[in-house]
Parts: C-alpha cells; structure tokens; sequence
C-alpha cells in the first residue's frame, strides 16, 4: 500500500523524492523515510509520522547529498507505525536498501530460515526480511539477486532496491502492488503512481506481474521472471499536473465534489453518444463485486439492473467473495468495481471469477491499472486523478457507469425502447447540470453542519435505492468526522435499531422515492416518536414531509432511478462540512489508505 518513489540520474536525489512522496500522501501513511546512495555509502533517515517530520530531519532534502535514491511512505501491515519500522530497511552490511508496498505471507518461514543462518533482525515488518534475503542470494548482479528473491517470496510486493556496490543502478520489481517507471532525459524513475513523477515526466512504462527493471541514469532494462528481456511500449500520460493538485481549494474532498458535474459529463458521454455497451450474449446472471464505497455502488446496481433489465443480480463485498465459492458460470456477468483498479481484494475476486468462467467487466478510474488490463472489458470512469481518501467524484462516475451498464443490459434484453432510451439519456445528460444546482447550496449544508456536529451517533434511513444512498451517506460520515453512523432500510429500523434512538439521536432519512414516499413517512414518525431530530431528504414538491422533519433538504426532480446520485451530494457536503467543524484531517483520515493494497 502506499507510496515508493527511486530516482537515478544527476540531480540531488532527496529533494525530488521527498516532492514525490508528498504527492503520494493521498494513498494514507503512517511513517516515511528515504535511502540516498552518497560516495558509495547508502545513507538512511526514516521516521513515524507525517512527511513533514522526515523532511525537517533533512532540512527538505539538503542534508541528503547524492542522486540516486528511493523513498517511501509506509502504511503498517507488520508491526506497528515506529521508526525502526519504517522503511527503508537494509542488509546488516548496510550496503543494500529496499523499499517495500505490499505484504509478504511467507515472511515467518523465511525469517525463521534466515535466524538459522544467523540473520539477525531488528524491526518486526516483512520488509526487512526481504533484505536480508536478498543480502542471502546476492552473488554480484542485482537483477539475479532479484529473480530469485521473485521466486521466494509469496504476497505481494512493489520494490525499490538500491545497492553501495552499484552505485550505477537502482532497481524495481512488483507483484500485485503497483509501480511504474518514469522515462526523463539522463535520469529516471520509480513510483507507485504516475502524480508523484508528473512534473518530471509524461512517459513511463507500466510494469507487469513480475517484471523486473534495472534503472541507470541513460537508460531502462525491463526482464521478466526469468531474466528475459521484455521490449516495453511507452505509456504517454495526457492528463495535467494541475489536475492532481489542490487548485485553490482547501481540501482534495472539496474540490473533487465541486468536480462532479464534470467527471459525470465525461464519463456518460462518450457513451450516450456511441451508442451503449453492446452485448454478443446477453447474461443470465449479473454478479457485482466492490469493496467500501465501490460495493455501495454495487448495492445501487442491483436496484437498477433488476429493475431495468429484468436479469438477477447479486452484490458482494470482494473480501467475501473471494473465499465463498461463488456460484459463477460461462454466462454470469461480473462487475468488478474499484477506483484505483488495484484494490487487492477485488483484483482477488477478479481472478476468482474469471476461474469459473464468468466474463469480467472492470469498471475503473485508472487507466492501465491491475483490474483494467484482467478485466476482459473495461468501463472507464472519467474522474480524474482522485486524491482525498474518500471517495466522491470516483463513487458519483462510477454510479453514472452502472446506470450506463443496466440501461445497456436492458436494451440488449429488449427491454428498453428507443423512446426509453432516449427519457433514460437524457435523464442522464441533465444530472451534471442538477448537481451543478445541489452545489451551490453547499452553504446551507456548511450550516446545518454547525448544528449537528456534536452528534454521537448517527442513523441514515432510507427505502430501495435511498437505502443504498444511506450506506455511503454513513460510510462517508465515519471515514471522514469520526462520528459513529449506522445505514439501515428504514423498514428494518424497529427490528432492533431503534432503540438506540433516544431524545436528540440525529436520523438523516432519505424519502426520494415516490412509490415508498408514504412508509417513509411512517418511518420518520416512528423516530420522532421516539425522540429523533430527523433531517430529511426529498424530491422537489414532497413538502408533506416537513411536518415531520426537523429540516427537509431537496433534490430536483429528474428520473427516480437516478436519485442517488442527486442526493449523495448532499450527504458528501454534510459529512465534509461536519468533519471540518470537527477540525479533522479530512483528505487524509486516521487509519485509511486511498488505494488498499493489501487484504
Ligand atoms: N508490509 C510492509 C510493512 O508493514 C509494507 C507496508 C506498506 O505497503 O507500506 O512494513
């Protein structure tokens, strides 16, 4: 998980990986450190805590001569957030550092093999033991050291490596973890994520399972396992520097929100436009598999896809998935929803599905990543580089995706009329305008936050497709306030739920559809009863349910099978302007990682 950076050429090397891994720091991390090779000795610092303690350590980069070196912000997976922990990590000689992403699942059997031979070890991570393994197995050739660390080492891994003894090269392998090469004239790069070598350079190669790099400063070998060499396509990135920044914003989240009218534009037309997804066959079954947002994504697909296509859909949480011996066959659709397209656990799925058989549509933001080159089709969402750890205008393209997907699964069951098609489409082309409108009343939402920013306890309510809403709207509450929140369909409530409610419990209830509009009704009463401040969501002209609400927000009117991703926005903004009156790290919250690496 997290972030590697590595570069060789003739530059002073800590500046430019300290600015690398800053640009890293949206994929969550608790300590950092870098390696810098300096007159043949290799020269660590490491840290807990912020980049801005590592870098005042080095007096942002100065301290640190020499120009070839790797960097990396660690996100714990064995032992906890310490100095000594962080990487990099050496061989006991000192003259080999690594740097790691990921988790190694053999690393007790090899540490145990390296204790008997006398290893002695002085961190409790997995990273360390690959150091000094690869101290075990180096006979003089980086590149070989490496092939046969590949073929110990079991989990997942992304490397930097750099050597005292070859001052010349800096090397990189990855399996399963994500790491690029940056291409730069008389220098060159690594990193886990092309935004941390943007402003150096456009051209990078994307490293497969496997494939092992060997950097110099003029020039870039690619082997495979076997020390093969694999001739490599340059990948050219066309997206703008700026596009990975603030641009005057104060948070990643703010602005991501305010781009969801554009990121929604981008990615429903070019399909609207060149006709929907066709299908040869169309499937008898539809599976969608997503982890945390991804998955609430998938709760709405199952709504929409029943609903229009008429085929049966089931939703997953990937981690479960993986290990339930999913009933998948030659005609199941699988729909593999992540932003990162390198979510460990849904790459897992992936791989599972496609063992049985079942056709796998990826729908991903990032081009190029794990899940978009297994996936036998690829649906793009256009959001651009998304960099605030929860997700907002990655989840709000991915639900313009599966309303693409069911509308395209309804026609190629016949199910859907050139008249509807054409109501559906343009339902869809309306909604970046609508969103447009829902943000200019983010002030009101900057006030109600004032007011309930003291909850303790939150419950979203809501019925059919406001009840998948309700499980982001919670999900998004917790990840960025800290405030305890719970989704339920608000038919479930007094199954047990409500008697948490008491005097003042803060009820966000989404009553958007019409056909439920009336239980809803009930539902709210029935917490009012009990005590509930309730703020309600409705559509534009429902305004019988003030009398039961404490503060009704409303949505436009516009097709109700799209309704969640009107009122989402409303929820991000509450949750966003909730958690600044909180005063806490909103793009970066305790304990998440943007792109979940490992299991
Ligand atoms: N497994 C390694 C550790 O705990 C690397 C974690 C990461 O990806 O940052 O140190």
């Amino acid at each position: 998980m997290c972030g590697i950076v590595g570069y060789i050429g003739a530059k002073q090397a800590a500046p430019i990986l300290l600015d690398g891994l800053a640009k890293l720091e949206y994929r969550g991390y608790d300590s950092a450190g870098i390696a810098v090779l300096n007159e043949q000795a290799v020269g660590v610092t490491k840290t807990k805590g912020r980049l801005k303690a590592l870098s005042d350590l080095l007096d942002g980069g100065k301290k640190a001569a020499g120009s070839v070196g790797i960097g990396h912000t660690r996100w714990a997976t064995h032992g906890a957030p310490s100095d000594v922990n962080s990487h990099p990590h050496t061989n006991a000689a000192g003259t080999l550092a690594i740097v790691h992403n990921g988790s190694i699942e053999n690393y007790m059997r090899i540490k145990v093999f390296l204790q008997e031979k006398g290893y002695q070890f002085v961190s409790e991570t997995d990273t360390e033991v690959i150091a000094h393994l690869a101290d075990y197995f180096y006979e003089g050739d980086l590149v070989d050291m490496v092939v046969k660390l590949t073929e110990k080492l079991e989990g997942s891994y992304a490397l930097g490596i750099l050597s005292s003894e070859h001052p010349d090269e800096l090397i990189a392998v990855r399996k399963e973890s994500p790491l690029i090469v940056g291409l730069g004239d008389g220098e060159n790069y690594i990193a886990s994520d092309i935004p941390a070598i943007l402003q150096y350079t456009r051209k990078v190669y994307l490293l497969e399972n496997g494939e092992i790099a060997r950097l110099t400063k003029d020039g870039i070998t690619v082997y495979d396992a076997n020390k093969n060499v694999v001739p490599k396509e340059v990948f050219e990135v066309d997206w703008d520097v700026s596009a990975a920044e603030k641009g005057g914003y104060e948070h990643f989240m703010f602005k991501e929100i305010m781009e969801e009218p554009e990121a929604i534009h981008k990615t429903i037309t070019p399909i609207i436009k060149e006709g929907l997804l066709k299908f040869g066959r169309v499937p008898d079954r539809v599976a969608i598999v997503a982890c945390g947002s991804a998955y609430h994504v998938g709760v709405v697909g199952k709504y929409v896809i029943e609903k229009l296509a008429g085929i049966p859909v089931e939703v997953d949480i990937a981690s479960e998935f993986r290990y339930r011996d999913p009933i998948i066959t030659d005609n199941t659709l699988v729909v593999i929803i992540s932003q990162s397209g390198e979510t460990a656990d849904t790459l897992a799925a992936l791989r599972e599905a496609k063992k049985r058989g079942g056709r796998i549509l990826g729908i991903v933001n990032v081009v190029g990543s794990s899940i978009a080159r297994e996936s036998d089709e690829v649906l793009y969402t256009l959001a651009g580089p998304e960099i605030a750890v929860a997700t907002t205008k990655a989840y709000a393209t991915q639900l313009s995706a599966i309303y693409l997907l069911g509308l395209s699964l309804a026609k190629a069951e016949g199910r859907l009329s050139a008249a509807d098609e054409k109501i559906y489409c343009d339902a869809l082309e309306r909604m970046p305008e609508l969103i447009a409108g829902l943000l200019e009343q983010k002030d009101v939402l900057a006030q109600y936050a004032k007011q309930y920013y003291t909850a303790k306890n939150v419950f979203f309510i809501g019925r059919g497709l406001d009840y998948a809403v309700a499980l982001e709207g919670s999900l998004k509450l917790k990840e960025i306030s800290y405030i305890h929140s719970e989704a339920y369909g608000a038919g479930e409530l007094k199954h047990g739920t409500i008697s948490l409610i008491e005097e003042g419990t803060l009820v966000v209830a989404l009553a958007t559809q019409d056909l439920l509009f009336d239980k809803m009704v009930s539902n709210i009463k029935e917490v009012k009863a009990r005590g509930a401040v309730v703020l309600s969501v409705a559509e534009e002209g429902n305004t019988e349910i003030e009398e039961c609400s404490d503060v009704v927000l409303y949505i436009p009117k516009n097709n109700q099978l799209f309704t969640p991703s009107l009122t989402v926005v409303l929820l991000q903004l509450l949750a966003y302007y909730i958690a600044g009156e909180k005063g806490c790290d909103i793009d970066k919250p305790r304990n998440l990682a943007k792109s979940v690496t490992v299991e």
